[in-house]
């Protein structure tokens, strides 16, 4: 049932100094909104659990993409529209291109923002394992400064992260991606638009002659958080591709995954389709190579 509107308090500051000032009062009281497709769910079904919000949105502070040579700064604020048009996330950044073009219908796309979807920490969200192969860094500002962390350390269980109450997502950190590397990203969902992930899967290789230097491999669904799958890249790192590695490196991400059953999928299935993903890129890495 709808909550009742006017128990709630949403306040829209000036400027980013003011947000910040409101987060700092009344001991975690008040909650930032951004694009609101996440709490607006919350709000129908009678479910939002806070009642003052500070509204975002208008912040510039938090909004834009910027590049230098070595990486590119995505401001919290930014849509999945946005993503999809810039030339350079498009061109460096196809997972994450493809993860805004597979979230929502269009209307998510112009208002969700991938700060949001970060911060509302659902295992299955789609930017997640993107953002994670990738190597992403987030900016977390508060009054008293800003800090970078590595988005691999922002999850630390169910809805659990690394920030506090009186801290903003301000911006997210992609190192520059080289042109010869392997890209590989793929959500499996119930239908090919407007779904949840049942698994979503997201690697970035470098590949000489049929070895594999450099990995990283991303999932959402497969654990209370989005993951790194450490071993099994630690596993492949320079590696022949082969069927024997194929066959091990399966089996090093079975164990490393621990799905469970719910509503939009069963256990073994996100397991038999994470396995197959990974077959799958690593059949595309033994036939690619990273002039
Ligand atoms: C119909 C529908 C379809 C959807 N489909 C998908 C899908 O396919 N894939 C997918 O991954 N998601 C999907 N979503 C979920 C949602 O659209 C995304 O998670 C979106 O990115 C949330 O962004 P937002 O700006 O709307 O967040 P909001 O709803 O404004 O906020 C979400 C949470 O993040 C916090 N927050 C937001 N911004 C910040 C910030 N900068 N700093 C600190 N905290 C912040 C808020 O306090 C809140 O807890 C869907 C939602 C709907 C309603």
């Amino acid at each position: 049932m709808r909550a009742y509107v006017p128990s709630y308090e949403l306040v829209s500051p000036a400027n980013l100094n003011e947000a910040l000032d409101l987060l700092a009062q009344n001991d975690g009281g008040w909650k930032p909104f951004a694009g609101g497709t996440d709490l607006m769910v919350l709000l129908e079904a009678g479910k939002l659990p806070y009642r003052q919000y500070v509204n975002i949105w208008n912040l510039k502070e938090l909004r834009g993409i910027e590049v230098n040579d070595a990486k590119v700064r995505l401001g919290a604020l930014t849509t999945y529209t946005e993503v999809q048009a810039d030339p350079i996330v498009r061109a460096e950044f196809p997972m994450l291109c493809r993860a805004a073009r597979e979230t929502g219908g269009i209307a998510i796309q112009n208002r969700g923002t991938l700060g949001g979807n970060i911060v509302n920490a659902s295992p299955a969200a789609d930017s997640p394992p993107a953002l994670l192969a990738y190597d992403a860094e987030l900016e977390l500002i508060s009054k008293s400064g800003a800090r970078t962390i590595p988005y691999s350390k922002f999850h630390r269980g169910y809805k659990q992260m690394d920030l506090r109450a009186d801290e903003l997502l301000s911006a997210i950190y992609l190192p520059r991606v080289p042109a010869n590397r392997l890209q590989y990203y793929r959500k499996v969902g119930t239908r090919k638009a407007q779904a949840i992930s049942k698994v979503c899967f997201a690697s970035v290789a470098e590949v000489h002659h049929n070895e594999i230097t450099q990995v990283r491999i991303a999932l959402g669904s497969v654990a209370p958080i989005p993951i790194r799958c450490e071993k099994t890249e630690a596993m492949l790192a320079s590696q022949t591709l082969n069927d024997e590695t194929i066959e091990l490196a399966t089996s090093t991400l079975a164990a490393e995954i621990a799905p469970i059953d719910d509503i939009r999928s069963t256990r073994d299935y996100r397991v038999r389709v994470s396995l197959n993903l990974l077959r799958d890129f690593l059949a595309r890495a033994g036939v690619f190579t990273s002039h």
